[in-house]
């Protein structure tokens, strides 16, 4: 495959922006290599500056639940954007997106939008402090927020300790503020609140963590985080920028029959235009300014184009209703990728949930078989990973260039598509055989 022209504008990208890339993840550095400039896609294919075509099963990290470019999202913008792109001013297309939401999702009561999913899950973490009066927030390892400062957390040395910065620049002031536990571990969960529980203002969580490999939780273990954290006065916070309308209209607060108090919305709401939006009940919404205390703006917020986007989408989603159709798909290519490896003799599970699946490359050493936590991932599936993912990209199948990332099915994956993701697949592991 010829990457000459991807090439040089990484080198040119280099000298200009940190790594080249303007989000971590984009510059291969988990898989290695130089990553494809892409400059078109329409439906589930990528094609990058050199003409070379990708089977994409990235999809933006999950806003294209209809492929790339869907049309009637297309035509909604078009129209949007004939009218003006920004006016800083109150308009109808963020109420009727609101209205959207509300109507659908029962314990979104009310919403604001704001750009993007880190600025969703800051001003909801806020309000969660100003409305219980309390400081710390617990949040579990493993699970990822967005870039705000007390999310860029890991444990600290034991729990009666607070959180330590996982990122330079974020102080350890801020740090001390946040409680990271292990999930799927509800000994160490009740342990915290025990010591802490009049202290926590929210209990954060990815209900269906996916941001570490997809690490499913049991539905026992969600109940009972909830449960303990309502005895204690606590909030539960979903951030459900992944999962939201893309597992279920309602996410994963629908799938598993939680209503959280406060819930964290992107990706899937702005169509793949930068759209985040935190909701929650009422009396807690009232807290943001100018209603409330609680600060939080914007200059381009709830920009009418990006509106438009998703307005386009939650309508073709309630329409539609593609899940079923995406779960199956899903279920027939994780099905087929595991009897590939299993022909060869190479430990592959694929962890999937509804459009969203994980290849996890190596024995999984848990007792029921899944990965729940990321010290349960097998030691070699980063570098095998990496080896895969070049195999397939040289095919011309473009997945997560993360060990730890999801990939993601939409509804322009067609059979042709997931067929050659499976020969693609069984090309990779006969390669592997071979070594
Ligand atoms: N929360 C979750 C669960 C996410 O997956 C992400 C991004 N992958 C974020 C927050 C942050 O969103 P953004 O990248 O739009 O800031």
């Amino acid at each position: 495959m010829n990457t000459l022209q991807s090439d040089q504008l990484f080198q040119r990208s280099l000298g200009l922006v940190p790594g080249g890339v303007h989000s971590p993840v984009r510059a291969f550095k988990g898989v290695g290599g130089v990553p494809r400039f892409i400059q078109s896609a329409c439906g589930a294919e990528l094609v990058d500056v050199d003409g070379n075509r990708y089977t994409d099963f990235c999809m933006s990290w999950g806003p294209l639940l209809f492929g790339h470019r869907d049309p009637e999202i297309l035509e909604a913008v078009g129209t949007a954007l004939g009218k003006g792109w920004s006016y800083g001013t109150a308009e109808p297309y963020s109420l009727e997106l609101a209205e959207l939401i509300t109507q659908w999702i029962p314990w979104a009561q009310k919403v604001r939008f704001v750009n993007s999913g880190t600025e969703a899950v800051m001003a909801a973490l806020r309000v969660a402090r100003a409305a219980t009066g309390r400081n710390k927030i617990l949040k579990f390892d493993g699970c990822y927020h967005g870039h705000v400062d007390s999310m860029l957390v890991r444990a600290g040395s034991g729990l009666a300790e607070m959180a330590s910065p996982d990122s330079a620049g974020v102080s350890s002031r801020v740090a001390s503020e946040t409680l990271v536990v292990p999930l799927d571990d509800l000994e160490q969960f009740e342990q915290a609140f025990e010591l802490h529980g009049s202290d926590i203002a929210a209990v954060i969580l990815e209900p269906v963590p996916a941001n570490n490999g997809l690490l499913l939780q049991k539905s026992e273990f969600l109940h009972q985080v909830v449960k303990t954290a309502r005895a204690h006065g606590s909030l539960i916070l979903f951030d459900e920028v992944i999962s939201g309308f893309r597992v279920a209209l309602g996410g994963m607060a629908e799938a598993t029959g939680i209503q959280p108090d406060l819930v964290t919305y992107g990706k899937i709401i702005g169509g793949g235009f930068p759209v985040g939006a935190y909701c929650g009940r009422k009396d807690l919404m009232d807290w943001v300014a100018p209603q409330g205390p609680v600060y939080q703006a914007g200059t381009l917020s709830a920009n009418p184009v990006a509106m438009s986007a998703g307005i386009a989408m939650l309508k073709k989603i309630k329409r539609e209703n593609p899940y079923p159709m995406l779960e199956n798909r899903t279920e027939k290519l994780s099905v087929e990728l595991e009897r590939i490896a299993r022909e060869c003799s190479i430990p592959v599970k694929v962890q999937r949930f509804s459009s969203l699946f994980w290849i996890v490359l190596g024995e999984i050493q848990t007792a029921d078989g899944w990965v729940r936590n990321p010290l349960q991932t097998p030691a070699q599936h980063k570098a095998t990973y990496a080896r895969i993912f070049h195999a397939l990209l040289e095919k011309g199948i473009y997945l997560a260039p993360s060990a730890f990332e999801v990939s993601f099915l939409s509804t322009a994956h067609q059979q042709e598509h997931l067929g050659a993701l499976a020969e693609a697949f069984s090309q990779a592991m006969k390669g592997c055989i071979a070594d």
